[in-house]
């Protein structure tokens, strides 16, 4: 099947923060992303904040310019920010933020804000509309009465729900949902989820979801890449890595979630907190933080690379010494 969503080395830097000597190098927030997502694939990416994911995301609706790499939907080049065509595409690709109320018009009913992106994009209009709102609204699991109320008056599920049947009113093909529960308490988190994985799955939406809570990932998710300070370290099914997780940061991520009904054993911690992305450490940016780093690892930066079958990581100890002479 062919991609949907085709990422080729994705930079993007930032200027960096001033000093009393000048400005400092640029920041890369995104240094050399690849990413393939197919029609109806759901891809995790994980990482812990700063690690790039948010600009990720952006960058893949093209909200955010590369600084250099490319994008493509649909075997298209991304075309440039508030472009006709870029507008057009937008149709096709939704963006859900964390924190709803933020994404709503508190001035505006909850039908309107539904039904606005079908006027925009000229998809719908008058009775046909209300029809379409009323059927959006019952998709997502809101009440029709509720149609009338303001986002103030909703709870932070309730709101999320108008987020999503908002993103869902232009039938797009691609979802990029950036840590789209956490704004949530626990107990209404899995509702959320539970909701978006039904619709991605009866509607065949491609979905980015980007997340720092591998629990909620693990749910929802067909392939997860792991990105710590700007790049992808691991990349693999959704099964692979929470079963068999290869690079030391991986694991330790895994190793601090839960498995219903067993106790959690063998927790990895990990030092420290991630390194400020405009000091990123020479040779492997994890190496103080990891256990298991060698002399190398200070050194040189492990490529990203294939380890088994549809698998790549980016680790010195992950490949054999063949690989090397190759
Ligand atoms: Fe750890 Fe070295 Fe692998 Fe980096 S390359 S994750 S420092 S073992
Ligand atoms: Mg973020």
């Amino acid at each position: 099947m062919s991609a949907l969503l085709q990422a080729r080395d994705l930079v993007r830097c930032y200027e960096g923060p001033k000093s009393l000597f000048g400005k400092s190098p640029a920041v890369r927030a995104v240094d050399g992303v690849n990413l393939t997502l197919r029609p109806g694939e759901t891809l995790g990416i994980v990482g812990e904040s700063g690690s790039g994911k948010s600009t990720l995301g952006r960058m893949l609706l093209g909200i955010d310019p590369p600084t250099s790499g490319t994008v493509a939907f649909d075997g298209e080049a991304m075309p440039p920010l508030q472009s006709p065509r870029w507008r057009a595409l937008r149709a096709q690709m939704q963006l859900v933020y964390q924190d709803p109320l933020a994404a709503l018009d508190r001035r505006l009913t909850i039908a309107d804000q539904i039904g606005e992106p079908l006027e925009i994009h000229r998809l719908a209009k008058g009775a046909e509309r209300s029809e379409r709102v009323r059927d959006l609204m019952a998709q997502v699991g809101l009440r029709q009465d509720q149609g009338d109320r303001y986002p103030h008056e909703l709870s932070g599920g309730q709101r999320q729900r108008v987020v999503i049947a908002r993103a869902l009113a232009t039938s797009p093909r691609l979802l990029v949902c950036d840590e789209p529960v956490s704004a949530l308490d626990v107990s209404i988190q899995a509702q959320v989820v539970n909701l978006l994985r039904d619709l991605q799955e009866s509607h065949g939406i491609a979905m980015v979801f980007i997340s720092h809570d591998l629990k909620v990932v693990r749910n929802i998710c067909d392939h997860v890449a792991v990105m710590y300070l700007g790049r992808i370290v691991e990349e693999a099914s959704s099964d692979e890595i929470f079963a068999h997780p290869l690079h030391p940061y991986t694991r330790a991520l895994v190793s601090s979630v839960p498995i219903p009904g067993k106790p959690l054993t063998g927790r990895i911690l990990l030092k420290g907190e991630p390194p400020n992305p405009a000091q990123r450490p020479a040779g492997c940016a994890f190496h103080p933080r990891c256990g298991s780093a060698k002399p190398a690892c200070h050194v040189a930066a492990p490529p990203l690379e294939p380890v088994a079958l549809a698998r790549r990581a980016a680790c010195h100890l992950l490949v054999s010494p063949q690989d090397h002479a190759a």
